[in-house]
């Protein structure tokens, strides 16, 4: 077992992972940028190694700062979080080479998802059904023109390097194909430095549901569960949960089987996500994350498996503690993601001091948070606050815990999400379980979410007014004492001590 780990990330993951360690008696190294000195995650490891500037290219995403961090506080292993160097084939290659184990797959296995492309061939080799398409990158209008013919409109167009759903097309009719396919090379160039793009049939209705994956040295690899995460907002995941609302047992067998499939096609270990698009009684994989994701907590909630731990046992050579016949699942966990943005001002970040941060708790009720009142959220990264996550004995008592979760949630001093939050879960729809990835849409969320902002400053429906208000009441008895001594000419020293 490891004596020391490095988390080259920032933020609640690297709490997260720090958490596992603290379980597990492993000391911590957390590296920090400038903008991160008073973070807390930089606080809560053992130690800390300032890597560079504000900017996560400067920092964050640096190799040797990251790898030079590591050998000078003599770690022996680095896990990276999700997001910045997670998934990059040549940082798990210079850990590999350095002699640090790199907490994740190999740099082959990345490698093996790192392109979209790559992906589907591989996949498509390996029997496991992808979404029709091309399995190569198309480099001439024409060429698509011709491929999108065959394919059926919709299509979307994708970059081969994407993620974050950056550069993504939807073309609803060929008209519109040629100059949407030049714009998305054009940020797929800009973006990820690969103009490579290529096409998929836009499915109806699709629905995202993707397994977690885990799979030790020793040859055995697992399914823990799915998680469906159909509720986004520019292809980017707001909510998710676990169980998915449409599964049997059956469809997760033959689900969860293709995952391990995929997963063995590349000789996984550790932590993985396959993630599929479910449309009209059809699965299709869509693609696989190398690592940990930002709605692992979901899975843990209701099969009790802490993946973080795992990873870091897996990783160390131990056995998986558990076969597939061991997990089960109990209840139903939700999360939401709570950000710092303005949902009335089209998401706009919202970066800034919290003047005010109360936890939500009480049962069912967990929080993955790296920060605290007083605290700055930066603005060079994402604008995560916190993931808050309720499990319940059911999905109804799931959605009413986060309800009630919401409702007690103080976070002041910046704009949050938390009212987009409330919309999704008030909404019939929702809650019968009747939803894909058009949902925020096809349902005019932001209508709701408008509504309920309006209502909860006039109303004061929530913890956080019930408590200024009473502050309100108090400054107002103050103020009313402070004329009537100085009409009555009494120091106000006097009054206090009487
Ligand atoms: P990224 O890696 O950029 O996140 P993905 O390929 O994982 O992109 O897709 C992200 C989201 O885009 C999916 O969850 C889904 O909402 C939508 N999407 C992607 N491909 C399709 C498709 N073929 N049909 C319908 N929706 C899709």
């Amino acid at each position: 077992m490891f004596n020391k780990i490095l988390i080259a990330n920032r933020g609640e993951i690297a709490i997260r992972v720090m958490r596992a360690c603290r379980e597990l008696g492993i000391s911590t190294v957390a590296v920090y940028s400038e903008a991160d000195r008073n973070a807390l995650f930089a606080k809560y490891a053992d130690e800390a190694v300032y890597v560079g500037p504000s900017p996560s290219s400067k920092s964050y995403i640096k190799i040797d700062n990251i790898i030079n961090a590591a050998f000078e506080t003599g770690s022996e292993a680095i896990h990276p979080g999700y997001g910045f160097l997670a998934e990059n084939p040549s940082f798990a290659r210079e850990c590999e080479a350095n002699g640090i184990v790199f907490i994740g797959p190999t740099s082959t296995s990345i490698d093996g998802m790192g392109s979209k492309i790559t992906a589907r061939q591989t996949m498509k080799a390996a029997g496991v059904p992808i979404v029709p398409g091309v399995e190569s990158g198309i480099s001439r209008a024409r060429e698509m023109l011709e491929i999108a013919d065959e394919i059926g409109y919709p299509v979307i167009l994708k970059p081969a390097a994407g993620g974050g759903g950056i550069g993504m097309k939807i073309v609803e009719q060929r008209g519109d194909l040629e100059s949407a396919f030049t714009s998305a090379q054009s940020i797929a160039k800009s973006t990820f430095g690969d103009d490579t793009v290529y096409v998929e049939k836009y499915l109806p209705e699709p629905r995202h549901i993707e397994f977690q994956i885990m799979a030790d040295n020793h040859g055995r690899t697992v399914y823990v569960a799915e998680r469906e995460c159909s509720i986004q907002r520019r292809h980017q995941k707001l909510i998710e949960e676990a169980p998915s609302p449409i599964m049997t047992e059956d469809l997760r067998q033959r689900m969860g089987d293709i995952a391990v499939k995929a997963a063995k096609a590349i000789d996984y270990r550790s932590a993985g996500t396959v993630e599929f698009m479910y449309s009209r009684g059809d699965f299709y994989f869509l693609e696989m994350n190398t690592r940990l994701q930002v709605e692992h907590p979901i899975t843990e909630m209701i099969t009790g498996i802490d993946l973080a731990k795992e990873q870091i046992l897996v990783a160390a050579g131990e056995d998986l503690g558990f076969s597939q016949d061991e997990i089960s699942i109990r209840g139903w966990a939700i999360e939401c993601r709570i950000n710092a943005e303005d949902p009335l001002k089209d998401f706009a970040p919202s970066p800034g001091r919290l003047k005010r941060y109360r936890s939500a708790g009480g049962p069912g009720i967990r929080v993955d948070s790296g920060v605290y009142t007083g605290y700055v959220i930066p603005p060079y990264y994402d604008s995560l606050i916190s993931k808050l996550v309720a499990h319940g004995r059911n999905r109804k008592e799931a959605i009413v815990r986060m309800e009630r979760a919401l409702y007690e949630y103080i976070i002041t001093g910046v704009a949050t999400n938390i009212a987009f939050h409330k919309a999704v879960l008030r909404n019939p729809r929702f809650q019968s379980g009747d939803i894909n990835t058009h949902f925020i849409k096809e349902e005019n969320i932001l209508a709701d979410v408008k509504r309920i902002a309006k209502e909860e400053e006039e109303k004061g429906l929530t913890l956080a007014s019930a408590l200024s208000a009473d502050s309100r009441k108090v400054a107002a008895i103050s103020a009313a004492v402070g004329m009537y001594l100085a009409k009555e000419n009494i120091p106000q020293e006097k009054m206090a001590q009487e």
